[in-house]
């Protein structure tokens, strides 16, 4: 059917993942399976194809495609009829190297993102721990500082391509009372001395995929190999996790639909009473009521893709579109397994792996308990701002000077008005923290009077002036009464920043000014 999201050359190129994986991987579906191992071989073959940096840079190997790609790549993928093939490679594209192609240096680049995308090296994601999950910030693995190296202890657990892989990008707390503010990311050799596979973890489904647990002995790490700014890890990752909730989403989508064709099949040549089961409503109704959902869930999973590559920040659409499709990929599986009887519980019929693959979907990559939350957090704390394109008229890198006559009054006690509260910045800026420092940030507070505004910091002082001057390091965007309650301490500025209502196009430059100036009233 004709579509508002994919062309011609989607189409093709899913046309051409179909066939790769129904003739290259699907076949040795029993086979790798059983082995609970991936050949290397695939991860190289796919290489060649072009598959594995879809959206990447054609600097780095990639293919430079729009994000529709990348969908259609992974509903294509559902087609290996095994989950774990689909979370080794979203874990290598989608999640592994999105953080060294994101906030890497060119080095780690070279080093992991390339050979990545060339298919010569497997990335993996480890946050989780044996005592924390969807408590990002509550990881306990330790990177402490010995000169130019970091020293890792701790452990990791259910990673995927942990054992097999050869590196992962790793959540490590560098400040270790801060909670979020003290997470960093390493990328770690996985053979490196000091990290050891405690074992490869026997799982009810995803076979095909290594899941492991990991364990970090003082491990030297060079500090070359952190990817991005100290202590900025939890915000990287909370970045991140949207195109993490979309993979799971469109891997979901094209499971079920696989799902439901595959039973579609069976019921035409399944006879019972002396006809097909197709001729019992009770049972194509169920699947045509599980149809219209998976279109909704489908046309959901597009929306939010449409609107991560339009530079929106689609942290609602992103969390109900892995829900939905998720929470329907569970239904799905098991309602049809209860179509093909006693076959369905068989493991020879693909029908079993399906229900069994399905499971895993709503706890891996945030469980349907966080994205209810983050739903629910939206609608009861009002409509994510931030619907721009996230740096329309930022110029990257560059700052501008801090002009003497713009320098504004302090007023000592602040209005609690956006403008009073904009004048005083000058008044609260903390100078040792900003010595050194030379900045511009651009402020769009949507429903004020005074909506746009230009801080700049230079030599240890700050100017404020009304309007968009120069061109900024760094565009910040909220509603005028999130940035109200940010000021004024009401509201914390990390949830806000998680929940989406502050937008900003460098996360870096915003956490280096969130520290920059005392808060009022204290
Ligand atoms: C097959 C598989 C592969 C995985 N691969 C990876 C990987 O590659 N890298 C990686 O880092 N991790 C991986 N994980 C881990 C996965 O991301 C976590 O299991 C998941 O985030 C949940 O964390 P947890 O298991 O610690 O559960 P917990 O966080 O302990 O949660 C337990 C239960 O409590 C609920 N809960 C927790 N907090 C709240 C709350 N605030 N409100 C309501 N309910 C809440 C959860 O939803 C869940 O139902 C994998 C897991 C599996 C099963």
């Amino acid at each position: 059917m004709p579509s508002i999201y994919f062309t011609e050359e989607h189409d093709s190129f899913r046309a051409a993942v179909r066939r790769f994986v129904e003739e290259e991987v699907a076949p040795h579906a029993d086979e790798w399976e059983a082995a609970r191992a991936i050949p290397r071989d695939v991860f190289r073959r796919m290489a060649e194809l072009g598959f594995l940096g879809i959206c990447f840079p054609d600097a780095y190997g990639g293919a430079d495609a729009d994000i529709f790609f990348a969908i259609a790549f992974l509903e294509e993928l559902a087609r290996s009829r095994m989950g774990g093939f689909c979370a080794a490679v979203s874990v290598q594209e989608f999640m592994a190297t999105q953080h060294i192609f994101r906030q890497g240096s060119e080095e780690l680049k070279r080093r992991y993102l390339t050979p990545s995308i060339t298919g010569q090296l497997v990335g993996a994601l480890a946050i989780t721990e044996p005592d924390t999950g969807s408590d990002v910030a509550a990881i306990r693995t330790r990177a402490v500082r010995d000169g130019d190296v970091y020293v890792v202890s701790g452990a990791k657990t259910f990673i995927t391509n942990g054992a097999d892989g050869d590196f992962c990008t790793l959540a490590v707390k560098t400040l270790p009372d801060a909670g979020v503010e003290g997470v960093s990311l390493l990328a770690v050799d996985l053979k490196a001395p000091g990290v050891s596979v405690t074992r490869r973890l026997s799982k009810m489904g995803w076979h095909s995929s290594d899941t492991a647990e990991l364990l970090f002995e003082e491990a030297r790490v060079p500090v070359s190999q952190r990817i991005g700014e100290e202590n900025m890890g939890f915000y990287y990752l909370m970045e991140a996790f949207q195109l993490e909730r979309l993979a799971g989403a469109a891997i979901a989508v094209g499971s079920a639909v696989l799902c439901l064709e595959t039973t579609t099949a069976y019921l035409k040549t399944r006879q019972a009473f002396g006809k097909p089961l197709s001729r019992f409503q009770v049972l194509t109704h169920r699947l045509a009521g599980l149809a219209a959902e998976l279109e909704a869930a489908r046309q959901l999973t597009y929306q939010a893709a449409w609107l991560l590559q339009n530079g929106h920040d689609p942290v609602r659409e992103c969390s109900m579109a892995k829900l939905v499709a998720t929470e329907l990929g569970k239904r799905v599986s098991d309602d049809c397994l209860q179509c093909f009887g006693g076959y369905g519980f068989m493991e020879e019929y693909p029908i079993s792996r399906f229900y069994r693959d399905a499971r895993a979907a709503t706890i891996v990559a945030g469980t349907s308990e966080i994205m209810r939350e983050i739903i629910a957090r939206i609608m009861i704390e009002g409509e994510q701002p931030g619907r721009g394109r996230a740096s329309a008229g930022v110029s990257e890198g560059r700052s501008c000077p801090v002009e003497p006559a713009v320098r504004a009054a302090i007023p000592q006690v602040p209005e609690k008005t956006v403008e009073g509260l904009m004048r005083s910045l000058p008044g609260r800026i903390r100078s040792e923290k900003v010595a050194g420092w030379r900045a511009c940030f651009h402020f769009r507070l949507k429903d004020s009077d005074h909506p746009d505004w230009t801080v700049r910091i230079e030599e240890g002082m700050c100017a404020v002036e009304e309007g968009l001057q120069g061109s900024p390091d760094c565009l910040v965007q909220m509603k005028a009464e999130t940035f109200l309650g940010i000021e004024t301490g009401a509201t914390n500025p990390q949830v806000a920043f998680m929940m989406g209502k502050v937008k900003v196009s460098d996360v870096g430059q915003m956490m280096r000014y969130v520290k920059a100036f005392r808060p009022i009233f204290t």
